[in-house]
């Protein structure tokens, strides 16, 4: 399904299109937090990069074990090591060649490290309610014998509504958490982020 350059374009394309969103993810930042989540992650990102650019790529997993740990050290913020917990487990997860199957099971890990670290669950108004929902629809694709195009497609499309759900939700971990209820009404900026992660995925890899 997937090879090494592969996850190089994914983020690739991530950082791109984060990028392209950085001042509306900060905004969604200033609204529920400290509207540093565009500019933490488009800085990351471009570590990333440079990071991946400067290292002699071997496997998919390395490509994501350099992204992880990138992340976890340039990022300031909730959201870097949440992240970057998010590729190091898959990284570890992952098993070569890259199946449709592969890849679901390695992502579903690398989903539960960021619930572990972040101590958050669906419902709690974080990242969460886009990568949780993303990962259930890949199990339902692999189950269902969906094409990886179409997988992949599911997948961001139920990141996104993932992300949008978050709208109405009262922050229960975070920052946004301290606001209580006037979380309400405003989308979670690191769903957001999310979901453009699985709209890359789903634009390089479709
Ligand atoms: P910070 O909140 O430290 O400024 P960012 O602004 O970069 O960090 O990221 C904020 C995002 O991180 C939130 O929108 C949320 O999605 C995610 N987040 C924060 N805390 C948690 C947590 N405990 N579990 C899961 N996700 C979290
Ligand atoms: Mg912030």
């Amino acid at each position: 399904m997937m090879e090494a350059a592969l996850f190089v374009a994914w983020f690739e394309e991530a950082a791109r299109l984060v990028r392209a969103d950085r001042d509306r993810l900060t905004r969604l930042d200033a609204a529920i937090g400290d509207a540093d989540h565009g500019t933490n992650l488009d800085r990351g990102l471009t570590e990333v990069l440079k990071a991946l650019a400067d290292t002699a790529i071997e496997s998919e997993a390395q490509v994501l074990a350099t992204a992880g740990a990138t992340l976890i050290r340039r990022v300031g913020g909730a959201s870097g090591p949440l992240y970057g917990s998010l590729f190091r487990q898959m990284g570890k997860a992952l098993e070569t060649p890259v199946t449709l199957a592969g890849f679901a099971a390695a992502f579903e890990e690398g989903v539960v490290a960021v619930e572990r670290l972040g101590k958050a669950a669906l419902g709690d108004k974080t990242m969460v309610d886009a990568l949780a929902p993303a990962s259930r629809a890949l199990a339902l694709a692999v189950r269902d014998g969906v094409g990886v195009r179409e997988a992949l497609d599911q997948a961001a499309r139920a990141a996104a509504d993932g992300s949008k759900a978050t709208i109405p939700m009262q922050a229960r971990k975070g920052r946004a958490s301290y606001l209580g209820e006037r979380s309400i009404g405003h989308e979670d900026p690191g769903a957001a982020s999310s979901a453009l992660f699985m709209a890359a995925l789903a634009t390089v890899a479709g």
